[in-house]
């Protein structure tokens, strides 16, 4: 039997996007959609289903990936487990094919969060609704998170994933919600799960205490040495609610550099980690949130060397102190930062400085027409994002003007 992988579900666009005073214009979101793409991560939990202003954020990416520009990546919509809101976020996003569906299972959350509007055996007849119906409304893959997991009774847990798996749920996402478990108590409660319900795992893990990448790759491990696939959730440089998810990089990272990990669990293939750094410096922009120095891989310290010692020691053979090397993280290239005259496209931009901007992109129009068109998108684009556009942002713009017209519209 071929071995089992680890993949990864980033969650950006959904719990990244959830962080206090902080959050993405549709057209980064978009971006960070492609950015993951292009860097084969499996799938992106891309946004909200029922909420009305993602609504043609998310058709417009769902045609982008009918269009190729978004394949193979999977787009995963995120909903409560409620059959009403199945119902909807197929009513409103009707290509949509992959989704997660959550509910609380913890004591604390149930009587608490619920005050007794619904009960432990409630909130499994909700889910199982949810995802009976998600299914019969022709989902390709429903997982099922059971929010605050590390704080929930075990036998609960595992009669709350034997349900979901019957009613047809292909994960259970192991929600470590307040960043309560330790590597040690998640390894053996996720692998007691998967081996109980034989069911593929993914981990959601917070960072309150400074372990989200730990707890990542120690459930993973769990639910590897019990038999089966487990799914790592991630967001780009850690952006989440309070101190953040698990960083994508670090994940990675630590899935291909540990001692324990390299060689011996295998991250899906597809990953390349050399798009690492342009992701991780488009969602620092884009979020507004610069990278801290010493974040791992991408920080302007990472591969810093100042002390005697050291800066010899790194000179002389890199691996003396450099666990792995810049140019895999793709960074290395000098940026060019423009200090004369800079024509940048904005709201308020004319045809002729618009024309100079895509014209160091090597981007022509085929007549003023489209040209116009294409000027009035960049307009609507600025007053969204409120800063310059990067050459990505108006690279999409000038390729697939029809879809990013589509997701700079909002009505409400
Ligand atoms: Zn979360």
């Amino acid at each position: 039997m071929a071995q089992n992988k680890i993949y990864i579900i980033d969650v950006t666009n959904r719990d990244g996007v959830q962080t206090a005073k902080l959050g993405l214009a549709k057209l980064e979101k978009t971006l960070i959609n492609i950015y993951l793409n292009e860097m084969g991560i499996f799938q992106s939990e891309f946004g909200f289903p029922v909420t009305r202003h993602e609504t043609n954020y998310l058709n417009a990416n769902l045609e982008l990936a009918e269009i190729g520009l978004l394949k193979p990546i999977r787009l995963s919509g995120w909903i409560r487990a409620l059959r009403e809101d199945v119902d909807l976020a197929f009513e409103k996003v009707p290509q949509l094919k992959h989704l997660n569906v959550s509910i609380s299972t913890s004591e604390q959350m149930i009587k608490h969060k619920f005050l007794g509007k619904i009960d432990y055996q409630g909130v499994i007849k909700e889910m199982t609704d949810a995802v009976k119906r998600a299914r019969q409304l022709g989902a390709g893959s429903v997982g099922v998170n059971a929010e605050d997991a590390s704080r929930t009774r075990m036998e609960y847990l595992i009669e709350f994933a034997q349900a979901a798996k019957e009613a047809g749920a292909d994960r259970i996402r192991y929600c470590d919600t307040l960043g309560f478990d330790d590597p040690f108590t998640i390894y053996q409660r996720v692998k007691t799960l998967a081996e109980k319900v034989r069911i593929d795992i993914e981990l959601h893990c917070h960072n309150d205490l400074g372990m989200a990448v730990a707890t990542s790759l120690a459930g993973a491990k769990g639910a590897l040495d019990a038999g089966v696939a487990a799914y790592i959730n991630t967001t780009v440089n850690g952006m989440g609610e309070r101190a953040g998810n698990a960083d994508l990089v670090s994940v990675i990272l630590a899935l291909r550099k540990s001692s324990g990990f390299q060689d011996r669990y295998i991250l899906d293939e597809r990953v390349d980690l050399t798009k690492a750094w342009k992701i991780a410096k488009y969602a620092s922009y884009a979020f507004g949130v610069p990278i801290p120095v010493n974040q791992p891989a991408v920080g302007a310290n990472a591969f810093a060397h100042e002390s005697g010692i050291h800066a010899d020691g790194a000179l002389k053979d890199r691996r003396n102190y450099e666990l792995y090397d810049f140019e895999e993280l793709g960074r290395g290239e000098p940026e060019i930062i423009e200090t004369g005259r800079q024509i940048v496209a904005g709201e308020y931009s004319g045809i002729k400085g618009f024309r100079n901007v895509y014209g160091k992109l090597e981007i022509e129009f085929k007549d003023d027409a489209q040209a116009t068109r294409i000027l009035e998108l960049v307009r609507y684009a600025n007053v969204h994002t409120q800063k310059p556009l990067t050459d990505g942002e108006l690279r999409f713009i000038a390729q697939y003007p029809e879809q990013a017209e589509k997701i700079l519209t909002v009505t409400p």
